[in-house]
């Protein structure tokens, strides 16, 4: 994508940030298990955060194409912090479509200013893919919802402010017409949160969160009763187009580390660089690389110019995470033993790539929504 004068600014700024601020501790970050919420406010002033909402509610009202270019810059410096960015656009656009204007007051300036941190709660224990069929229940006691049950692998989990809750208020027949979205903050009362021991993305923090006769005001419910399921769909062909993007700025940085590194490492009198063993592989991931940029650039562009882009999302949401894997893993082989060494940032930008593999949807669960969109229900013939 040839970017124009403003894309051009906000990614200089994205890009001074990432490679001053967040490349040089992306490592130490991990060790900490800290999501520094210093780096979120400084995001916030500099308009990284949100920056695709309303100027009334403290956006800069850009376009998806540019929040995937501060996605991409934010990612090569530290992948997990372009989570938070990417959330804030992804869960300020649910918020904005469907919640009462206090609502909407209440979260999306802080979020834009990263003053608060939102997490979203789709998945349970017994399931994911199959987000229809999701059991927590929320019963209508006078003017509230009591939530009862519990949310698993969840992003953000034990350091969310607030969650976007799905939950079902209808039958389990009715499935995802039974679905209702609403917001809950986190500091409710009955409201528990784990952190698991995961492979990657220490400072994001997955884990579950429990829901033990939680009252939510029926006030704070996203759209009508019924109608979560399709909000969260909606948003979820934008997330899928950034979460590609953050893909690819992460493989970059191993990428452009790779390229320097060989015109510096010696092997059999002269530079690495001269083999075409070494080049060769590099420049096949480069091309890969590029290709999934320029088509996740096209969902975006088709989706700012309100035209479906469901299937492109889909297909970059696969293609994007295994490219950006076996793109980092080639780069640590070209480090020979250096890259097996946790001194460098190969192996932690692997295994925080290999996450969206799965979050936001399985490489199974894209191809199917490909298939679908090509063949219709005749796609997912066993679906309820
Ligand atoms: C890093 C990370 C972050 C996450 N963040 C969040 C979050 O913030 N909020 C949230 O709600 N969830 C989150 N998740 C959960 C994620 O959305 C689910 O893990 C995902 O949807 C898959 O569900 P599952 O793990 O239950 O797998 P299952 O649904 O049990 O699937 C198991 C396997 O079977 C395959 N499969 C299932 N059905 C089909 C089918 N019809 N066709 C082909 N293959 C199929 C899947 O592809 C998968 O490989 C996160 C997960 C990860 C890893």
């Amino acid at each position: 994508m040839i970017l124009n004068d403003d894309q051009r600014a906000i990614r200089d700024i994205a890009r001074r940030f990432a490679r001053e601020k967040l490349l040089p501790h992306y490592q130490a970050r991990e060790k900490s298990g800290v999501l520094d919420r210093r780096l979120l406010r400084e995001m916030g002033e500099l308009g990284l955060l949100g920056a695709d909402l309303p100027e009334t509610y403290g956006g800069l009202g850009l376009a998806g194409t540019t929040i995937g270019v501060i996605a991409e810059e934010l990612a090569y410096g530290d992948f997990n912090i372009s989570a938070v960015q990417v959330g804030v656009s992804l869960l300020g656009a649910i918020i904005m479509a469907s919640a009462r204007p206090e609502l909407v007051a209440k979260y999306v300036p802080a979020m834009i200013a990263g003053e608060k941190l939102l997490g979203i709660c789709v998945t349970e224990p017994s399931g994911g893919s199959d987000a229809a069929a999701m059991k927590l229940r929320a019963r209508r006691d006078g003017d509230h919802y009591v939530l009862k049950g519990e949310k698993t692998s969840i992003s953000f989990a034990d350091r969310a402010d607030a969650f976007i809750v799905f939950a079902r208020t209808g039958t389990p027949e009715q499935g995802a017409a039974g679905v209702t979205a609403m917001m809950v903050d986190a500091d409710t009362p009955g409201i528990a949160r784990t952190k698991f021991d995961d492979v990657g993305s220490a400072i994001v923090g997955r884990g579950s969160v429990f829901f033990e006769d939680v009252r939510v005001p029926l006030t704070n419910r996203l759209g009508e009763e019924g109608q979560g399921f399709s909000h969260v769909m909606r948003g979820f062909d934008y997330s899928r187009a950034l979460i590609a993007l953050e893909c690819i700025g992460c493989a970059q940085a191993s990428l452009d580390e790779a390229w320097a590194y060989v015109k510096e490492r010696e092997a059999f009198g002269g530079p690495i660089a001269k083999f075409q063993g070494v080049t060769f592989p590099l420049v096949e991931q480069e091309s890969l690389i590029a290709a999934v940029r320029e088509l996740s650039y096209n969902a975006l562009a088709l989706r700012d110019a309100g035209l479906p882009h469901t299937a492109e999302a889909a297909m970059v949401k696969w293609l994007g995470p295994k490219t950006a894997f076996d793109t980092i893993h080639q780069c640590l082989l070209t480090f020979g033993h250096y890259g097996w060494s946790k001194d460098l940032p190969h192996q932690q930008r692997m295994r925080d790539v290999m996450g969206l593999e799965i979050g936001d949807g399985t490489a199974g669960i894209m191809k199917l929504i490909v298939a679908r969109e090509r063949v219709g229900r005749a796609a997912v013939q066993y679906a309820k």
